[in-house]
């Protein structure tokens, strides 16, 4: 039925059934037919480069053929099982997630907003503490618990939400009142200059010292957590100054509070140099929080923390979750790092990554509304700017327009930023550098048009 439905009833449909906040990307919606691998295909037999990958989730492809076997195996084996019944797919794939982490106690769950929920739970119970502190433009979930750490405003709503949340400055260097020119961890610096000498970065130093204001007064003098995306995603690909998070880990743990890396987006292999984000900033965080890119798509997250606090937690109350630990999930997930694995994902990542970033740096060069290029591995922001001296954000409706013409050029890619400002690029991390040279031809034909369309 649903191959014949024709654009406009399903644009019906959305409009009249489903949740009125879902909005579409675009003003002419993309009807999909199918994936394979950094392929999507509409109803049209249009195939466009999924540059997003489902929002930084299909971590190896779409419909990869060996996760997809592994899928249609437990199909037909065994799709659910409550967590009072044992099945070796959930046992194998607790065992594979622990090579990857030190001493690590697992929880299985169902997404990101789930697995956060839970880390500020156990933060709590661990702590006894309440405050938690996040960055601003962090993105860490919508459920009514997580939305006190989300702090981008269109997310924010006029209703009671996040007891105990507290947000602090984030430290971008690009957008911040404090430049560096020389301190993110990332092939492309930002052009925004320091005075500092290069082998210094006061631009961390500043943000230090805000963070120690938040702590000194804005929240108790102990503290429950701290939570961190190793680079923000929703807030456009924002990273910290190098060293900053080692500090600010120690400031709250001097506080009694424990850290906690959201690798939502940044995890399994992503960011090419390391597996996990919190590892490209020296760290270890008590408690790690992992969704989207763990299933490939599949409905899937978990919460890793250490003995010591998964006991603070069990001592308290029964923990249950329905679908957490669902075979499929964990069938899949374990066929997820296989691939990363067998294929060389990260490797590729790391590559491919580093060869974008400073293709995308030339167009940053070349173009004056291209006011920042920045990232790691696939995971890439580009900020648009009115002109690079304001670094004022570029007009919505013509960041808007550069969109859809990049969609009409057969590339698709993500938004991000307080002004929607930032494309977002992170795509499946099996990528080729021919598909990454497409790209940069289409963002140019873009910018030039833009620039034409200005001159008119
Ligand atoms: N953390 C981060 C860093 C995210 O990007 C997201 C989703 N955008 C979440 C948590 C929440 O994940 P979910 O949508 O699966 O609840």
């Amino acid at each position: 039925r649903y191959q014949s439905l024709a654009y406009n009833r399903v644009l019906e449909i959305h409009k009249q059934h489903l949740s009125p906040v879902l909005t579409a990307y675009f003003s002419e919606p993309l009807l999909l037919h199918q994936g394979h691998m950094e392929w999507l295909f509409d109803y049209e037999g249009n195939r466009y480069l999924d540059f997003f990958s489902g929002i930084v989730t299909v971590s190896v492809g779409h419909c990869h053929p060996k996760v997809n076997a592994v899928a249609q195996k437990q199909l037909g084996r065994l799709w659910h099982t409550s967590a009072v019944f044992f099945h070796p797919p959930i046992h194998e794939y607790a065992e594979k997630l622990s090579a990857l982490l030190p001493e690590p106690v697992i929880f299985l769950m169902n997404s990101g907003s789930e697995a956060n929920d839970l880390a500020m739970l156990m933060a709590r119970a661990h702590s006894n503490n309440t405050d938690i502190i996040s960055f601003r433009g962090a993105y860490h979930g919508c459920s009514p618990y997580t939305l006190g750490l989300t702090n981008v405003g269109f997310h924010k709503m006029e209703l009671p939400s996040g007891m105990g949340c507290q947000s602090t400055m984030c430290p971008d260097v690009f957008c911040g009142p404090w430049g560096g020119s020389h301190c993110r961890d990332s092939p492309v610096q930002t052009i925004r200059k320091c005075s500092c000498a290069p082998d210094c970065c006061q631009a961390k130093d500043q943000y230090i010292e805000q963070f120690k204001d938040t702590l000194n007064t804005s929240v108790a003098k102990s503290i429950a957590g701290f939570f961190a995306e190793p680079i923000q995603g929703v807030n456009g690909v924002v990273q910290y100054p190098k060293g900053f998070l080692k500090e600010a880990f120690e400031l709250v743990r001097e506080r009694g509070g424990v850290c906690i890396a959201d690798e939502v987006q940044t995890g399994f292999g992503r960011l090419g140099s390391h597996f996990w984000g919190f590892q490209t900033h020296g760290v270890l965080p008590d408690i790690v929080t992992m969704a989207k890119g763990i299933g490939n798509g599949f409905p899937m997250a978990a919460v890793v923390t250490t003995p010591e606090i998964a006991k603070s937690l069990a001592k308290r109350l029964l923990h249950f979750n329905t679908f957490g630990g669902n075979p499929m999930a964990c069938a899949i997930g374990s066929s997820v790092l296989e691939v990363i694995k067998e294929e060389n994902l990260q490797e590729n990542s790391q590559e491919v990554g580093t060869y974008m970033l400073l293709k995308f740096a030339k167009l940053r060069d070349e173009f004056e509304i291209v006011g920042d290029v920045r990232g790691k591995g696939l995971m890439i922001g580009i900020e648009m700017v009115k002109d690079k001296t304001s670094r004022q954000p570029l007009p919505r409706e013509e960041v808007n327009q550069i969109h859809q013409d990049c969609k009409r050029m057969g590339l698709l890619i993500g938004r991000g930023g307080t002004f929607s400002q930032t494309f977002r690029i992170a795509p499946s991390m099996c990528i080729t550098k021919p598909e990454v040279d497409f790209a940069v031809e289409v963002f140019r034909s873009a910018f030039i048009q833009h620039m034409e369309s200005q001159d008119k």
